[in-house]
């Protein structure tokens, strides 16, 4: 790495954790080596990764979510490498009743369903080509002297704009969560307490000046709890100090407050119609008449949800979002709110509901037996794969090919070929459930007609990028008087603490001067383009950043957002996790982009994850709904149909 003086002033060469560290040692993920002990290593040999003392995947920092590594085997089948190419994979003998391909929270999900359905005896293996299990749910730790701390590197909450369908609700109260009892756990009076409120950090390049201004409509949708409460003078602050044209301040306080109906004269229906098919940004210039200046606030408002901007969303789906425009036209009540009230937050995010559903699965991994004790409870990943347990979860494994044994109408059995280290292995199994996403299925499963091929690819993934950045102290937010940042000129749109949760033995951080894990988010769009464009621009855009790169754009960010509080990057940035997800969220179809498909009736996802023999297709892709709920939803129906035959 050069060091400029920039450089050393940001702290690029300060020893932070940031590398990928495990049992001390730098681990090299890269290439098709996910670790030295891997090597030549079979499935179940003592010195597979997982086994070896230390590992801990939480617990690594640098470059996490899709890391190096992962995808080395999937990306060689997308470029047409052959998996074969070192010769024929080696049999493991085992078979089972059941082989899930990916453990995310659908993945995890199918295998406890299908547990219920066949019994506990039932063998069932789990295959994840990453190094923890949970997919998006995913957990990231911090040690800062003797404390540990807790961030979120993927899926936040249990929160959806549909309702939580019986069977996920279910499946959610058996792991032992109980939603309605998450106000207890919150301090909700923590942040106005202290006088901290949502900000908006208005940058020098994009407005000409740095300046953190109270933000008078925070969190579109996202004010759960009241903790995105704007603070008592946010309307006069923002009116006086926002770095934009004056009659933008204006028209964008008439927007929020003034309750107009910008659609006279159209009934609901007629309405509806016409903001589901005109973007939010071309509502607020053609339609409400904002000043330029106001779109380019909210220009990326829409990213961490959508993964877009506002020009490539529908006005309909930002009024269902609680974005601004829409009080006076008859749309504030969809029933939404009582929704939102199904709402809960792990320290971890969903990675407690991944965590819990691997410790039903297999109660040795993880010690005790509710979902407080779930949050400071530590995995031992050595206890994953055992041969004495009825339920197996296999990482580094990428699947490979998925084909019946003869003829798929009267095959009795699926073989599963999966890629580990530098080596290929074969197991067998009566059924197969693919919880990847439906992009990478026409690669694994060839016998698949070409139809369904086309239709799983058109199951984009959204590329989304989630830092997590460890602080010695939160004294400079305290003193900018700041909770959370919209930047919309960052190279992060967001910068947030965490809500203030307490969960069993897990304490949230209190006092200014004790550590703080501060999140930060991007979406990864190219503006102009259409969506599915934008994702792929996206996804080659975090592919191709490393991490050091990201590391000076968290430090430079910070340092001009926290730096007037009395951050110094250098001296007090002490761990970053960047959590890269260039395959994010499900693609959701939109009435601005979809309509065709929308109108048809029947969606592509609904055509792709018909079941094929013995194999069935789970995962939130095959709802087309990126959410927890879905992955649940969908991993339901995929046992059903295993189970049926
Ligand atoms: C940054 C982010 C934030 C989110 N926040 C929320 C939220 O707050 N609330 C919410 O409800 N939802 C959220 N989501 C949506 C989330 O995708 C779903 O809620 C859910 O976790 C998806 O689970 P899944 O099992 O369907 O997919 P995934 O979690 O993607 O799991 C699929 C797994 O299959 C693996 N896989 C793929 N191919 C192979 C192969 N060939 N062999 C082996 N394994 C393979 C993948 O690597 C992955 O680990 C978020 C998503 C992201 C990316």
């Amino acid at each position: 790495m050069r060091i400029d003086n920039r450089d050393h002033e940001l702290g690029m060469d300060r020893a932070i954790s940031r590398r990928d560290f495990l049992n001390g040692a730098a681990l090299i993920i890269g290439g098709t080596v996910v670790g030295p002990p891997l090597l030549g290593a079979t499935p179940n040999a003592d010195d597979a990764p997982e086994k070896t003392p230390g590992y801990y995947p939480p617990a690594l920092t640098g470059m996490r979510g899709n890391h190096d590594g992962s995808f080395t085997f999937a990306h060689g089948l997308r470029d047409g490498k052959k998996w074969d190419a070192t010769g024929a994979p080696e049999n493991t003998g085992e078979t089972y009743n059941l082989v899930v391909v990916g453990g995310g929270i659908s993945g995890l999900a199918a295998a406890h369903f299908f547990r219920k359905r066949a019994g506990a005896a039932a063998r069932i293996l789990i295959l994840d080509n990453h190094d923890d299990f949970g997919g998006h749910a995913k957990r990231n730790e911090f040690r800062s002297g003797k404390r540990t701390l807790i961030g979120y590197g993927g899926s936040y909450s249990i929160e959806t704009p549909e309702p939580y369908s019986e069977v996920a609700r279910d499946l959610i109260r058996e792991l032992g969560i109980e939603v309605s009892n998450f106000p207890k756990y919150l301090d909700r009076r923590l942040y106005s307490s202290s006088g901290r409120v949502p900000k908006i950090f208005f940058d020098k390049e994009t407005f000409g000046v740095e300046r953190l201004v109270d933000d008078p409509y925070p969190f579109p949708g996202g004010e759960t709890y009241d903790l995105a409460v704007p603070g008592p003078k946010a309307w006069e602050h923002f009116l006086a100090e926002a770095p934009i044209a004056e009659r933008a301040r204006k028209d964008f306080y008439d927007l929020c407050q003034g309750r107009k109906d910008y659609l006279p004269g159209l009934s609901r229906e007629e309405r509806e119609q016409r903001l589901a098919h005109i973007s939010y940004a071309r509502f607020l210039t053609e339609i409400t008449g904002m000043h330029s200046d106001v779109t380019r606030l909210y220009q990326r408002i829409s990213q961490p949800l959508f993964g877009v901007g506002i020009e490539a969303i529908a006005a309909l789906d930002a009024s269902e979002q609680g974005y601004p425009g829409f009080d006076g036209m008859g749309f504030e009540a969809t029933g939404l709110a009582d929704e939102r009230k199904y709402f809960f937050h792990f320290p971890d995010g969903n990675a407690s509901i991944a965590r819990l559903l691997v410790r039903g699965l297999i109660p040795s991994t993880i010690p005790g037996h509710s979902a407080t004790d779930i949050v400071t409870a530590k995995a031992d990943y050595s206890r994953l794969d055992e041969e004495s347990s009825p339920v197996r979860i296999r990482l580094n494994s990428t699947a490979v090919r998925v084909k019946h044994v003869g003829e798929v109408a009267s095959a009795k059995e699926v073989e599963v070929t999966y890629a580990r280290g530098d080596k290929v292995y074969v197991s067998r199994s009566k059924n197969v459930i693919l919880a990847c996403w439906n992009a990478v299925i026409p690669y694994i499963c060839e016998e698949l007609p070409e139809k369904q091929k086309n239709d799983l690819c058109l199951a984009q993934k959204v590329p989304l990028l989630y830092t997590n950045v460890l602080l010695r102290n939160w004294t400079s937010l305290q003193k900018l008087q700041a909770n959370a940042i919209y930047a919309p000129g960052g190279y992060h749109t967001n910068v947030d603490m965490d809500l203030p949760v307490s969960i069993g033995e897990y304490k949230c951080t209190r006092e200014p001067d004790e550590p703080v894990v501060l999140h930060m988010s991007k979406g990864a769009c190219h503006a102009g383009l259409s969506p599915r464009e934008q994702y792929t621009m996206g996804r080659i855009e975090l592919f191709t950043t490393d991490f050091e790169t990201i590391e000076r754009k968290v430090r430079d960010q910070l340092a001009g957002i926290l730096g007037p509080g009395g951050l110094d990057p250098a001296r007090d940035i002490l761990a970053i996790t960047v959590n890269r997800w260039p395959h994010g969220y499900a693609y959701e179809y939109s009435t601005l982009w979809d309509s065709a498909i929308l109108e048809s009736g029947e969606r592509p996802c609904d055509r792709a994850r018909k079941p094929f023999g013995r194999i069935s297709i789970a995962n939130s892709d095959a709802g087309a709904h990126a959410f927890t709920n879905a992955a649940i939803d969908q991993a339901y129906r995929a046992v059903r149909e295993v189970t049926k035959r």
